[in-house]
């Protein structure tokens, strides 16, 4: 029977896994983790500390089928992965969907040493004796986590610098972009836009002049986070795994990846449904031996490429766009958004986005 394997058990692996095993091949998941994290929730995690509004079991949302195996990949090559505890792993196929590396505070690869309990422990005390919270780099994740500081801690000085004249970056509308400005200004966030931040250790200046800063957090953008391989030409040097629109892997098309950890310009999980579709019919015609392939639309980097999506400015506010399909942009009404984003970052769609 053929056998694929899957790395990373986040909700691209995870629901590869699942729609693979119902085509009656055998599969196997290797996960680093027991637990597989929704990231959008993460950053409330500091101010509830309820680590069942963030995570799951993986073998919980897994078909009792898929194999699930839970150990540290040392090694993948064109055949076989190597793990740290169990016996190699041969494939027929191998998806990679290892995701990214983040920043604190949602690291998720920092509480594997101490476990998530301990981890949501350290985040929550940082900001709680902090007085002083600067945040470097004002995209998505700069916005959201910057909203919730500050709509936790009203007593606190939240600064975010971004090195654009607007938050968030191109690909969003102007609409989007001086809303989200305008509401964390509202919720008291000093904006120090158009410049760049100097980092040196737990320090931060700009134009040369010390800002305050007791809690420094980079929100300066996750970076891929592929398995260690020895496979060569598997990532650019981005560490992102090169893929073509078919998800295969342009070294070997017997290698598979989707997710944060490629070179796919579109992240995120607003189109998960189509690319998961796509990789998994994929599989299925490359198992067979058939070739009617199906492509995903390779975006252009830019304004043009834009793309619907939601941020959260705190629990009660947020901006976003919706893309209409011949390109037409319009932003979302603020009660839209945290009707579907900001008042619960999707924590009840958690076991769904396994499926
Ligand atoms: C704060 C925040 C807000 C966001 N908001 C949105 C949003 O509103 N809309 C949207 O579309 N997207 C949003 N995103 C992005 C979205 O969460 C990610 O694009 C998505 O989670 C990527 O899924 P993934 O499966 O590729 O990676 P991940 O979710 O990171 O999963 C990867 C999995 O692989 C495991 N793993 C890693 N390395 C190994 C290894 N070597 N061996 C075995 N297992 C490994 C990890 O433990 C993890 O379980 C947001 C992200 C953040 C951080």
């Amino acid at each position: 029977m053929t056998h694929i394997v899957v790395i990373g058990g986040g909700p691209y692996g995870g629901s590869v896994a699942n729609r693979l095993q119902k085509t009656g091949v055998k599969v196997t998941l290797i996960s680093r983790s027991e637990t597989a994290l929704l990231l959008p929730a993460m950053i409330r995690l500091p101010f509830h500390k309820d680590v069942s509004r963030v995570s799951v079991k993986i073998r919980d949302v897994l078909n009792p089928d898929v194999e699930l195996i839970i150990d540290q990949v040392v090694n993948v090559d064109e055949s076989q992965v190597d793990l740290g505890v169990h016996d190699p792993v041969s494939f027929d196929r191998l998806v990679i969907a290892t995701g990214a590396v983040w920043d604190d505070p949602i690291a998720p690869h920092k509480y594997q040493q101490n476990g998530i309990q301990e981890y949501t422990k350290e985040i929550a005390d940082l900001g709680e004796k902090a007085n002083d919270i600067v945040l470097v780099g004002g995209g998505a994740l700069g916005v959201e986590l910057a909203g919730e500081y500050a709509y936790h801690f009203p007593e606190k000085s939240i600064i975010l610098i971004h090195s654009e004249k607007k938050l968030l970056d191109a690909s969003a509308i102007d609409k989007v972009r001086d809303s989200v400005a305008s509401q964390l200004r509202g919720l008291k966030v000093k904006l120090i836009l158009g410049k760049k931040a100097e980092i040196k250790g737990q320090s931060v200046f700009v134009d040369g002049e010390e800002v305050p800063c007791d809690y420094l957090i980079k929100t300066t953008g996750p970076k891929a986070n592929p398995p260690v391989s020895s496979i060569k030409g598997l990532v650019n040097d981005k560490n992102e795994i090169i893929i073509n629109s078919k998800f295969q892997a342009e070294c070997n098309p017997k290698i598979y990846a989707i997710g944060d950890v490629t070179n796919y310009p579109k992240r995120g999980l607003v189109s998960r449904e189509n690319w998961i579709s796509i990789i998994t019919h994929n599989l299925k015609e490359d198992i067979k031996g058939t070739s009617s392939y199906r492509t995903v639309d390779w975006p252009k980097q830019g304004a043009k490429s834009r793309s619907t999506f939601a941020v959260s400015v705190g629990p009660e506010g947020g901006a976003g766009q919706y893309i209409l399909p011949f390109g037409c942009a319009f932003s979302l009404p603020k009660f839209a958004v945290v009707k579907a984003k900001s008042s619960t970052l999707f924590y009840s769609q958690l076991n769904s986005m396994f499926t």
